[in-house]
């Protein structure tokens, strides 16, 4: 699949830009509550301070550019998620005709990878969608990984970077029958009436 590094990579440095601007916003914020202890004291004590409540505007506006950059990468993320939301195959499950090819092909044992970038050795029970179901991953062969039920229930978490597919693709050389294509992970288009700045 083409687009795997691209949906990765945008996705990946979303969520650096988010923590990022969340931590710099922190860091506004106790330096703004700091400045407010520090005229609270003042007025407190009846001594005011050489610049007053003015002092709070800097503090103030160290918060402004990462609030603004924090509410940036929220509205990306939520239109990232509508857009998988379009992209979802309506069918979910392999079928059972596919869990039986998608088995065979892989030997009867899971194709993802266990220490050292081995590949598992365990059994494997189950198909599972190499790019995930819940981004728009297709419920096709193209797109169906034979898994063991550890692998299963850890692969729910987030996008498999290229370099994992590009290991499972070389891995899948080796075994897959001849004439299979080894090429891992394809993704839905988008359906329904989305709109168009959504559907690039
Ligand atoms: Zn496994």
């Amino acid at each position: 699949m083409a687009g795997l590094g691209r949906i990765y990579w945008q996705r990946t440095g979303l969520r650096g830009l988010a923590v990022l601007a969340a931590a710099w916003l922190a860091a506004g914020l106790l330096g703004t509550g700091g400045s407010l202890a520090v005229l609270a004291g003042e007025a407190a004590s009846g001594r005011p301070g050489p610049d007053g409540p003015g002092r709070l505007l800097g503090p103030a506006a160290a918060i402004v550019l990462p609030g603004l950059l924090l509410g940036l990468a929220g509205a990306a993320a939520l239109i990232q998620r509508s857009q998988d939301r379009l992209r979802r195959d309506p069918r979910r499950q392999f079928s059972r005709e596919q869990l039986r090819e998608g088995l065979d092909r892989a030997g009867g044992t899971c194709e993802l990878e266990a220490a050292y970038r081995r590949r598992c050795a365990r059994a494997a029970a189950h198909g599972i969608h190499f790019l995930p179901w819940s981004c728009g991953g297709s419920t096709t062969m193209e797109n169906f990984v034979a898994a063991c039920s550890r692998h299963r229930r850890l692969w729910k978490f987030g996008l498999p970077s290229p370099a994992v597919r590009r290991r499972l693709e070389e891995r899948r050389r080796g075994y897959f029958p001849a004439g299979v294509p080894v090429a891992a992970g394809e993704r839905n288009p988008v359906s329904g009436r989305a709109p168009a700045w959504l559907s690039g």
